[in-house]
């Protein structure tokens, strides 16, 4: 595959070509060919995912499909932004058509929801890693940024948080989940809805975003350093499903709730006057839009318990549930 060969062009035409809507070319040429709106910023963003690194390898490959297009959805959706274009670079072991098959299909699912095209890629032989590049539009000068928030500005989160680091802590045999909630947490690992709805309306709305992929107090994080503004997060507050919040009081659970990553959620921040827009906007999309925490004057983001004290959360977490 490393060379040109009937073998790559075969698995190209076979799993991989699709026309695209919304490209002047797609898949075929030396160049992929898009024509971008007047008035708009073009959007970019890049996601590679390794093997063992970022999934475990054994992964169902329809599912691997999915999040690879749904982590660079989430970044889109992070910017406000309208996906409308990805490559796909796949780096694999071997040729195995039932595999690819079934890779394209969660792929191209989810690029079909979003009205996404597959313009173009690369495909070459070796430890198996993918990548994905996704492109879009945002109105110039709108998109939403992890530098605009404000002393006193709210902190949101939208849907729940924790259930993707809690399968991780689990697979990794950290925690010990009973067996009927293994399965529902794997597939919001496996599964992330990404929020591009959402980022869009909150185009004028929000005044900073980021979508949470490291942990949410590590994300949380980036949009502090980049504001050099401080946050505090109310643990209370941190939306849960039934699932997390039986894991929620104890060390390692909470450190996979608020240090873990890969949930996909948008966090983004907004001044207090937007409160009634974004509970009804909440309401429109069909998932909770839960206020967690306030930005405040000053540097570095503490979690505060019931009693309104700073919580200690342990700082290693990251590199524990990182790595699903
Ligand atoms: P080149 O030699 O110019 O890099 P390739 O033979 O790698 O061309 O690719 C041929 C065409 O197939 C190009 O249009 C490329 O974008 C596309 N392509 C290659 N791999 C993939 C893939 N995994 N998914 C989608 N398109 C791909
Ligand atoms: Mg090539």
């Amino acid at each position: 595959m490393a060379q040109q060969g009937n073998s790559e062009f075969d698995l190209i035409a076979r799993h991989f070509t699709r026309p695209a809507a919304n490209a002047v070319l797609g898949v075929g040429d030396d160049c992929a060919l898009l024509q971008v709106t007047n008035g708009m910023d073009l959007a970019v963003s890049t996601d590679t995912m390794v093997s063992g690194t970022h999934f475990f390898p054994e992964v169902d490959p329809e599912h691997l499909g999915h999040k690879a297009l749904a982590v660079n959805l989430s970044d889109m959706a992070a910017m406000g932004a309208m996906p409308y274009w990805a490559t796909l670079a796949l780096t694999l072991p071997s040729v195995d058509h039932a595999w690819l098959g079934a890779f394209a299909k969660g792929f191209f699912d989810l690029a079909e929801e979003f009205n996404v095209s597959l313009v173009g890629g690369d495909t070459t032989r070796g430890p198996l890693s993918l990548n994905v590049t996704i492109m879009g539009e945002v109105p110039a000068g709108a998109a939403l940024r992890r530098s605009g928030a404000k002393a006193g500005n709210d902190i949101w989160v939208s849907g729940h948080i924790g259930d993707a680091a809690l399968a991780v802590a689990h697979r990794k045999g950290f925690i010990k989940l009973d067996d009927a909630d293994v399965e529902e947490t794997l597939m919001h690992l496996y599964e992330p809805i990404p929020r591009v709805q959402l980022g869009q309306a909150l185009r004028g709305l929000a005044t900073s975003a980021i979508d949470i992929s490291d942990g949410l107090l590590a994300d949380l994080g980036h949009i502090c350093r980049l504001s050099g503004v401080g946050a505090t997060v109310e643990m209370d507050r941190i939306p849960m499903t039934d699932i997390a919040r039986k894991h929620a009081a104890t060390d390692l659970g909470r450190t996979a709730i608020v240090s873990g990553g890969d949930d996909y959620e948008l966090c983004f921040t907004a001044h207090p006057n937007s409160r009634e827009s974004i509970a009804d906007l909440a309401g429109m999309l069909g998932f909770p839009l839960t206020r967690i925490g306030q930005v405040k004057r000053g540097k570095g983001v503490s979690l505060l318990g019931t009693d309104g004290k700073a919580m200690k959360v342990d700082g290693r977490g990251y590199d524990h549930f990182s790595g699903s």
